[in-house]
C-alpha cells in the first residue's frame, strides 16, 4: 500500500484505539496490537518523514481532557515513556546516552499499569488533583483522588509540591468488584487499569470511593527546589512525607545490574496483587536527566522495558463459531483447562479463518495461547512436534444459529451472516445495546439477556422497553424477585434518559463506536436527522469516512421501521448541542476560502447549513461573509474589493459558537 495511505489509516485507527483506552476506559484491542500498529507507523514515518500528520499518535501523549471535567494546565508536562520489548533495544538506550558522553547509574522501578496522576500540595495540604490528560492539560479529579486512602492528605513540605504517580487498583479488589457485579448482571472489569480508569474518572465521587484505588507515587516535580538531586534521594523524600512509594525500586550501575533486574520480576510478577506491565529505567542524576533532555513526547533518560505477554501450551479440542451484533462469525478454541495469569482459560478466540490458516491451526492440535492485559486470550501458535491424529479446520459455511448461508465479502476477512433476524446476532445486540458502554441498563447482563430471549419476553431491543407487560411472569424467573424486577423495569425505563451518542453507539452499527456516534450528534440532532443523513454528506465528517457512512446509511435503510419504534416508546433524545445551532447565520450566504486549520471545508459547510446559512462557490455583491483560512487567494481579494465581511477561522467558530 501507497505509505501515505498507510500513515493515515494507522493514525486514524491508533486515534480510535486511543480514546477507547483513555476516554472511554474500554480498549477493544490489546496493548500488544497497539504497540505493533504504532511501531509500523512509527517505522513507515521515519521513512516518510514528509507524511507525518499533526495528530499522529507519535507526536503526542494521551488524550485530550474528557470536556465532563474541570481542565488542570500542568507548570511542566507529564510525558509518556519511549518502549523497549528486548535486550537489545535497551543496550540501544544506553548507548544512546554513552555516545553523549555520560555515565550514568539507573533506577529501576516496576511500572504500575494504572493511570498517571498528578497530586499537589499547597502549605502541607493537598489541594488538588488531576489526570494526565494529553500531558499538557489533565482532567481536574481533586473529589476522587481524596477518596484514596493512600494519599496522604496532609504533608510536612510547607513549600508548595507536585508529585506523580499511578493509581491503581489492587487485583484483589477488582476480583471482589467483579464478582459482586456478576450477581449484578452488571459487565465485568476487563483489568485492573480500565478498572482503575473508569473508578478515577467518575463524576460522582461516591462511585469512586466504593472502587477502593490505590496509588504509588515515583516523582518529585521541580525536585531542586527540595534539594534533591537524585531519583533515590527523591523516594527517600516522598517516604518521609508518607506517600506510598513501590517498594521494589533498585539502584543499578550497570546496564547489565538493569538486564538482572528485569529478568528477575520476569515472573515474580505475578505474585504481586498489582498489575505491572513493565519496568521503568530511569537515569537516576536530575542534572544527568536535563542534560540528555526530551522528545516531544518522552524523556529521553528514561525507558519502559514492557514485560513479554504470558504464554502457556494446551490443547486445542474443537472449535466452534459465535456470532456478533453485525453478524461476524468468530471461530473459538475450545480448550483443555489449563491455568494461565492466575485464571482457568478454557476457551480462546481464533479470530477468523485466515488467522486459522495462516497459522495452520488444526483441531486436536497443542497451541501456545497468550494473555496480555486483556480477559479474552488468544491462541498465537500451534507446536507442530506434536501433532498427532488431528482434523483439518473447516469454516462453516451456515450460520450456527440460523442456519443461513454465511458471506465473506472480497477483501475482508471476516464471515458474516446477514440475515437480520439472527436469533444469534439478536442476542449478541441486545447484551451490546444493554452493556455499559450501549445503554448501561444495570442489572441486564448476557445470562438475563439469554433467559429473556428463550422465554420469548425478547426478540429485539424495542421489546425491552413493553417488558413491564410481563412484570408478574417476570418475578417467576429463577433468581428474580419483586425488588430486582422493579430494578430492571427502572433501570430500562430510565435508559430512555441516556444522551443521543450513547443511544447512536447502542444501536451497534457496524463501524459506528462511541467516537463516531460522538462526532455524528454534532451534526444530527435526534435519531430522525440521522435516519435521514445522506452519504456524501457522512462522508464529510470527520471521523467517519466511507465506509462508516455506508454502514450506516445501510443501517438507517434496513432498520427504520426500529428506528421508529424506538421513537415512539419514547427513546428519543435530542443534542441539545447540535439542536442549539440555528438561526445565527439566518439569510446570510458565505463563502469558505483558504486553508482551515481545524476543520475541512465540507465541515465547515455543514455548519454553516446547521446555523441557518448557506454556502457560495464565489464572492459576489450578495455575499454575507467570507471565511478566510491560510493561503486564500483571489476570492478574499474579490472579498476586498466588494466591501464584504471577512472573518478568520476562530472568529468563525466564536461566531458560531463552536
Ligand atoms: P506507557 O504506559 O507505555 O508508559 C508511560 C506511563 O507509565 C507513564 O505515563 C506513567 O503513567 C506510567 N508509569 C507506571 N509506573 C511508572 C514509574 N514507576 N515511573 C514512571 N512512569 C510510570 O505510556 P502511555 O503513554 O501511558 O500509554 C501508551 C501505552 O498504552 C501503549 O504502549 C499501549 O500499550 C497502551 N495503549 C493501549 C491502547 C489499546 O487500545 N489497547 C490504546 C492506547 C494505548
Amino acid at each position: 500500500m501507497d505509505p501515505k495511505q498507510r500513515i493515515i489509516e494507522l493514525v486514524n485507527l491508533l486515534n480510535q484505539y486511543s480514546y477507547e483506552y483513555y476516554v472511554d476506559d474500554n480498549p477493544s484491542v490489546t496493548d500488544l496490537e497497539y504497540d505493533k500498529l504504532l511501531r509500523e507507523l512509527e517505522q513507515l514515518e521515519k521513512e516518510n518523514p514528509q507524511y507525518i500528520l499533526k495528530n499522529s499518535p507519535t507526536q503526542k501523549v494521551g488524550a485530550k481532557a474528557a470536556p465532563k471535567f474541570e481542565k488542570i494546565r500542568f507548570v511542566k508536562p507529564m510525558l509518556s515513556l519511549a518502549n523497549a520489548f528486548t535486550k537489545a533495544e535497551i543496550e540501544e538506550f544506553h548507548e544512546r546516552i554513552i555516545k553523549e558522553g555520560f555515565h550514568p547509574s539507573y533506577v529501576c522501578e516496576l511500572k504500575i499499569d494504572g493511570i498517571a496522576s498528578s497530586a499537589v500540595y499547597e502549605k502541607g495540604q493537598f489541594v488538588q488533583g488531576a489526570t494526565r490528560g494529553d500531558g499538557e492539560e489533565g482532567e481536574n479529579i481533586t473529589a476522587n483522588m481524596l477518596t484514596i486512602k493512600s494519599l496522604p492528605k496532609t504533608i510536612n513540605e510547607l513549600n508548595a509540591l507536585e508529585v506523580r504517580g499511578e493509581v491503581y487498583m489492587k487485583k484483589s479488589v477488582m476480583d471482589q468488584l467483579n464478582s459482586e457485579r456478576e450477581t449484578e448482571g452488571e459487565s465485568l472489569f476487563k483489568n485492573p487499569r480500565n478498572a482503575a480508569g473508569g473508578s478515577l474518572r467518575q463524576l460522582d465521587s461516591s462511585i469512586t470511593a466504593q472502587r477502593k484505588l490505590d496509588l504509588f507515587v515515583y516523582t518529585v516535580v521541580n525536585p531542586e527546589k527540595y534539594h534533591l538531586s537524585t531519583q533515590m534521594e527523591a523516594m527517600a523524600f516522598l517516604i518521609k512525607q508518607g506517600f506510598t512509594v513501590n517498594p521494589h525500586y533498585r539502584l543499578c550501575q550497570s546496564i547489565e545490574e538493569v538486564w538482572d533486574y528485569l529478568q528477575s520480576w520476569k515472573d515474580k510478577r505475578r505474585e504481586l496483587d498489582y498489575e505491572t506491565d513493565g519496568v521503568v529505567i530511569k537515569v537516576n542524576d536530575f542534572t544527568l536527566q536535563e542534560e540528555i533532555g526530551y522528545t516531544i513526547k518522552n524523556p529521553k533518560w528514561a525507558l519502559a522495558y514492557k514485560f513479554p505477554p504470558l504464554e502457556v501450551e494446551t490443547k486445542l479440542l474443537e472449535i466452534v463459531f459465535s456470532v456478533g451484533r453485525t453478524g461476524g462469525i468468530t471461530p473459538i478454541a475450545i480448550l483443555e483447562p489449563v491455568l494461565l495469569a492466575g485464571s482457568t482459560v478454557s476457551r480462546a478466540t481464533l479470530n477468523n479463518e485466515d488467522f486459522i490458516k495462516e497459522r495452520d491451526i488444526e483441531i486436536g492440535d497443542y497451541v501456545v495461547i497468550r494473555k496480555a492485559a486483556e480477559i479474552i486470550p488468544e491462541v498465537i501458535k500451534v507446536n507442530l512436534e506434536k501433532r498427532q491424529n488431528t482434523k483439518p479446520f473447516v469454516m462453516a459455511t451456515n450460520c450456527p444459529q440460523c442456519g443461513s448461508t454465511l458471506v465473506r465479502a472480497e477483501g475482508e476477512a471476516d464471515h458474516y451472516c446477514l440475515n437480520e433476524q439472527c436469533p444469534g446476532r439478536n442476542k449478541a445486540s441486545l447484551i451490546y445495546f444493554a452493556s455499559k458502554v450501549g445503554m448501561n441498563i444495570d442489572g441486564l447482563g448476557e445470562k438475563l439477556v439469554e433467559e429473556l430471549m428463550n422465554r420469548g419476553f425478547i426478540k429485539t431491543i424495542t421489546d425491552l422497553y413493553r417488558l413491564e407487560n410481563h412484570r408478574e411472569a417476570l418475578m417467576n424467573l429463577p433468581g428474580m424477585g419483586e425488588k430486582s424486577v422493579n430494578n430492571l423495569l427502572i433501570a430500562i425505563n430510565n435508559s430512555k434518559n441516556n444522551p443521543l451518542a450513547k443511544v447512536i453507539t447502542a444501536l451497534g452499527i457496524r463501524l459506528v463506536g462511541t467516537k463516531a456516534a460522538k462526532e455524528l450528534v454534532k451534526y444530527y440532532p435526534n435519531l430522525s436527522a440521522l435516519k435521514q443523513a445522506r452519504l456524501e454528506e457522512l462522508m464529510n465528517i470527520k471521523d467517519v469516512g466511507p465506509a462508516t457512512a455506508n454502514s450506516l446509511v445501510g443501517f438507517m435503510k434496513q432498520n427504520s421501521s426500529l428506528i421508529d419504534e424506538l421513537i415512539s416508546l419514547g427513546i428519543n433524545p435530542q443534542e441539545t448541542k447540535t439542536a442549539k445551532q440555528s438561526d445565527i447565520l439566518k439569510g446570510m450566504t458565505v463563502v469558505l476560502t483558504g486553508k482551515l486549520e481545524t476543520m475541512t471545508r465540507e465541515e465547515a459547510s455543514l455548519l454553516v447549513e446547521k446555523h441557518g446559512g448557506q454556502t457560495a462557490g464565489s464572492v459576489s455583491k450578495k455575499t454575507s461573509l467570507v471565511v478566510c483560512g491560510s493561503d486564500a487567494g483571489s476570492k478574499k481579494t474579490q472579498a476586498e474589493k466588494l466591501n464584504v465581511k471577512i472573518i478568520n477561522e476562530a472568529e468563525f467558530k466564536a461566531l458560531i459558537g463552536e
